[in-house]
């Protein structure tokens, strides 16, 4: 191998470690050691071969990070700097872990507690912080993507039980999650509700998605729900219509755009080392205008991301943030984390397309991370929406 290049380099060309509190730097710095001393070493075989890390599970637990800004309930009620900053170096590291944890951090344990009763946060987000359950988030199905508010999953009230039936597709970790939060129709006044399908419910199973492009190491599925039982106390109390789904995409929504600053960093940090050491024409390739324009190009983009999380995560804890200005930061980050990405690979040359020179992986995950939550041009109608007060989209 010519480089290391999986040596993190710490990317902050604006200093802004200065504005992290000492807390939130603890946080990066335990991140980040994990990411470098247990993802890193190990992750390539398992993309490579499209299998699920299981053995970082209970080391992801160690590290309390699992509920991140939620108070209370077991978990560690950190600061939204501090979650950007978990998502930013989980991703550098891998993005498929990265994938798996926000599934079960962000969306199911997110949506539990913004759409929970006090009973239902109490009785499941403390297991689902020790990751001791683990949580998964069904919403799209194989015919509503994009337009995933006109689902057909339907919710039918019998006695004390709904009955569950539909189909989803796509959807992270429900394979062998133990609490999956379905989002369904309510047959009796057509809104969309969530409700928790604990695993082992009979009608409930599923079928891996293989075949994947990016973030191979982790899995997900379509899920059959054929007349599934649900207990009342399973329909989340506050998850009563789309608008309460949204509250819970717009919430997660910056944690995109955050991850794809760590695919970003880790791909910018590998070009960087590589060129320096890499020797054509008699001089290491760095030392070449076009090289260093382009390491400039990529370091310019980062630092842009890097701001517009910092912002967007102060105005999130100041209750600011907006749809559309997650829908904005989750729109531009993926879009120039994938041409970093792809910059970065251009700058390695041959070597840029083989796993052990990272930035593949990062590359290729970043096609995911430009797609899922809502595609590059479902965000960019969302602000277009916002902009204009026209909807261009139903
Ligand atoms: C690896 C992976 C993990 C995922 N994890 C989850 C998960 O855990 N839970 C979950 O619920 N979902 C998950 N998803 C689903 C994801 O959110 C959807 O794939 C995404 O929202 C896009 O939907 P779609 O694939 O049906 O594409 P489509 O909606 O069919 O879009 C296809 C193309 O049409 C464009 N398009 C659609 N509507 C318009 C319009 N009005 N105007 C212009 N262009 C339009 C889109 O931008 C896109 O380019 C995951 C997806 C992937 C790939």
């Amino acid at each position: 191998m010519i480089a290391d290049v999986t040596r993190s380099l710490g990317t902050d060309y604006y200093l802004l470690e200065e504005l992290l509190t000492d807390e939130e730097r603890e946080i990066r710095d335990k991140v980040r050691a994990f990411a470098d001393r247990e993802v890193i070493p190990i992750i390539n075989d398992y993309w490579d071969k499209a299998q699920f890390p299981f053995e970082l599970v209970p080391k992801v637990a160690e590290l309390g990070i699992a509920g991140t800004t939620i108070q209370g309930y077991g978990c560690p009620g950190m600061s939204h700097v501090a979650s950007v900053l978990v998502a930013i170096e989980m991703a550098r590291g891998d993005g498929s872990l990265n994938t798996f944890f926000g599934v079960h951090s962000g969306l199911a344990m997110g949506t539990i507690d913004i759409c929970g009763s006090e009973e239902q946060k109490e009785r499941w987000l403390p297991q689902m912080a020790r990751l001791e359950k683990i949580g998964a988030w069904g919403l799209t199905e194989a015919k509503h993507g994009s337009d995933s508010v006109q689902l057909e999953t339907s919710a039918r009230k019998e006695g004390d039980e709904y009955v569950l039936n539909g189909e989803k597709r796509w959807i992270g970790n429900a394979s062998f999650a133990d609490l999956i939060i379905i989002w369904a129709r309510d047959e009796a006044d057509g809104q969309v509700k969530g409700f928790v399908v604990e695993k082992g419910a009979e009608g409930y199973s599923t079928e891996l998605i293989t075949g994947k492009m990016g973030k191979r190491a982790v899995w997900q599925a379509n899920i059959y729900l054929e007349n599934v039982r649900v207990p009342v106390e399973n329909k989340l109390e506050g998850a009563n219509s789309f608008k309460d789904t949204n509250k819970v995409l717009t919430a997660t929504r910056g944690g995109v755009a955050w991850e794809a600053v760590g695919h970003a960093i880790a791909a910018y940090e590998a070009a960087l080392t590589y060129t320096k050491e890499r020797v054509q024409f008699g001089k290491p390739i760095a030392s070449f205008q076009i090289i260093q324009n382009k390491l400039a190009n990529m370091l310019a983009e980062i630092t842009t991301m890097q701001l517009m999380c910092f912002r967007l995560a102060k105005l999130q804890e100041q209750g600011k943030m907006t749809g559309p200005m997650a829908s904005l930061a989750k729109m531009n980050n993926a879009r120039k984390a994938r041409q970093v990405c792809a910059e970065a690979r251009d700058c390695m040359g041959g070597n840029g397309v083989l796993l052990e020179y990272l930035v593949a992986r990062h590359l290729s995950d970043m096609e995911i991370v430009y797609t899922y939550e809502g595609t590059d041009t479902i965000q960019s109608l969302i602000v277009g929406r916002d902009v204009t007060g026209i909807g261009a989209f139903v």
